[in-house]
């Protein structure tokens, strides 16, 4: 990758797999177009990894984990995610702009992303360096050294809506961990994987230890049965989550971590901070054009206040800002025509489900614009207020009681965030202790950091991404057992 590479000199190269450290293209690959949400035009044309090409990415991985990686001591791989780091942050305008483009994101929120996943590289170099394992003395002439150990190669099958994030926070603790890796971006945001594995190469880390395979669903199911892979780390939807679980079990049973769906309540007491609501409930509940996992999609409120959210959320739906990455709005479009088709489908149930006070129309003009929406009225088991809908609807319920709401918001399939806004200190701890979600945020919404544990309860997934914990979904335990 050139200093300073234009967005149009990016897509003007001929993009495809990264493999062993080079651009692969077979001419004779099925060709996707990867598309601009923004207009529905085309904006680069990528080939689809068939069986051969995996095989042979997943060849290269277990090469460079053999060889090179095994060479590597932490120390090393410490050195190379801070200068993987540093290289990103080098490139940041143009990843920037490419994610932006791909995606659909405002410019400046993709611009987040990009520090967000820096961040992680940074954390995870720290990681590097201070892997140990245990030392557990377990009888007179008898003691056991428990050692974390890297899997081998694994496969990381990342979703759209935050692709070059989704990438970090697997791709960070795994090569960490000293695993060689093979990222399979989504098929409507190709682009930054190619990005990041040519800065992983800038970096020094050696060839093979970042490969990328392009493609959709077929590509990421042969990767989830291949014999060769040790593990798949999967963020997506709860349906493909249980695919990839079904696909480890029927090969060679590989490991396997879900961060899958959600439909994160978001309870507001009646003497929340009105200030602080204020500010972080239109974000909440739109947020990426609601395209994000943890989305505050069900939002309880106290009957007492029951009017001001009601007036709070309907007016930021009516003020909130839409426009294509580079115009930076609020909110972006959708991320494809599909997405788009399947909210809309959504914005009619919730027109029978419950009453539609603002939003609840697709934009008439190019691009997956949606108005963001806000519903009113819905019943605990309507399906608007069950199912994930991954775009920018939200639905508010009044409750009386503390118990009530707790178990109104655990009544759902999914448990990966949830809120809760009060000042009673007591009943935060009290509410966050009871409810079933792998992140509860107090007074407070989407927060992140790459040293705070993420993941999910029930069908939300298992396994926790971030922080020290990753380092369990990329490394197993060996006990070596010393007679004396
Ligand atoms: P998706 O499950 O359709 O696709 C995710 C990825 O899996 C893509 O790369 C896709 O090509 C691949 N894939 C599709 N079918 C596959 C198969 N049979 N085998 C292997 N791989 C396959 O999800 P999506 O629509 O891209 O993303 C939205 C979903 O992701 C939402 O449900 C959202 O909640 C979830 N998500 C979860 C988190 C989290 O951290 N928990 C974060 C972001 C998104």
């Amino acid at each position: 990758m050139a200093n300073h590479e234009s967005r149009e000199a990016f897509l003007g190269r001929a993009l495809g797999h990264v493999i062993d450290g080079e651009i692969v293209r077979p001419t004779d690959a099925v060709i996707f177009e990867s598309i601009d949400p923004s207009t529905g035009g085309a904006i680069a044309r990528l080939p689809t990894a068939d069986g051969p090409l995996i095989d042979a990415a997943v060849a290269s991985g277990r090469n460079a984990f053999e060889r090179a990686s095994r060479k590597l001591d932490g120390f090393a791989r410490s050195r190379l995610l801070w200068r993987l780091a540093d290289t990103i942050r080098r490139h940041k305008s143009l990843f920037q702009a490419i994610e932006s483009l791909d995606n659909g994101k405002p410019f400046s929120k993709a611009g987040y992303d990009v520090d967000g996943a820096i961040a992680h590289f940074e954390y995870y170099a720290g990681i590097a360096a201070t892997l140990e394992g245990r030392h557990i003395p377990v009888s007179a002439g008898r003691e056991v050294i428990a050692r974390r150990e890297p899997l081998g190669v694994v496969g990381l099958i990342v979703p759209w809506n935050f692709p070059l994030m989704m990438a970090a926070w697997k791709i960070a603790p795994a090569l960490a961990c000293g695993n060689a890796c093979i990222l399979k971006p989504a098929e409507q945001t190709p682009l930054s994987a190619i990005l990041l594995a040519e800065c992983a190469i800038e970096a020094g880390w050696p060839r093979g230890m970042l490969n990328v395979i392009q493609g959709g669903p077929e590509t990421g199911a042969r990767l989830c049965r291949h014999m060769g892979v040790d593990k798949i780390g999967f963020t997506g939807s709860t349906a493909v989550g249980r695919s990839v679980m079904a696909a480890a079990a029927e090969s060679n049973l590989k490991k396997v971590s879900l961060e899958l769906g959600g439909k994160s309540p978001n309870i507001i007491f009646e003497d929340a901070d009105w200030r602080r609501v204020r500010v972080s409930l239109p974000w909440s509940a739109f947020y990426n054009a609601g395209q994000e996992c943890t989305l505050g999609s069900r939002v309880y409120v106290h009957r007492s206040l029951y009017d001001n959210v009601c007036a709070l959320l309907t007016d930021s739906a009516r003020t909130l800002t839409l426009g294509s990455g580079s115009e930076d709005k609020d909110l972006g479009p959708l991320v494809s025509a599909d997405q788009r088709d399947r909210v809309a489908e959504y914005l009619a149930l919730a027109r029978l489900e419950g009453d539609v006070i603002a939003g609840g129309h697709i934009l008439q003009r190019p691009g997956y614009f949606v108005e963001p929406t806000v519903v009113v009225g819905a019943a605990d088991d309507a399906r608007i207020t069950q199912e994930e809908v991954f775009g920018p609807l939200v639905s508010i319920y009044p409750f009386d009681e503390e118990e009530e709401v707790v178990t109104r918001a655990n009544h759902s399939i999914y448990g990966l965030a949830s809120a809760v806004w009060t000042q009673d200190f007591s009943r935060a701890h009290r509410v966050a202790r009871a409810l079933e979600a792998g992140t509860v945020w107090i007074n407070g919404y989407d927060q992140f950091s790459p040293s705070v544990p993420f993941g999910g309860y029930k069908q939300s997934g298992f396994g926790r991404e971030m922080g020290q914990s990753a380092v369990s979904l990329y490394t197993q335990e060996k006990s070596i057992w010393m007679l004396t």
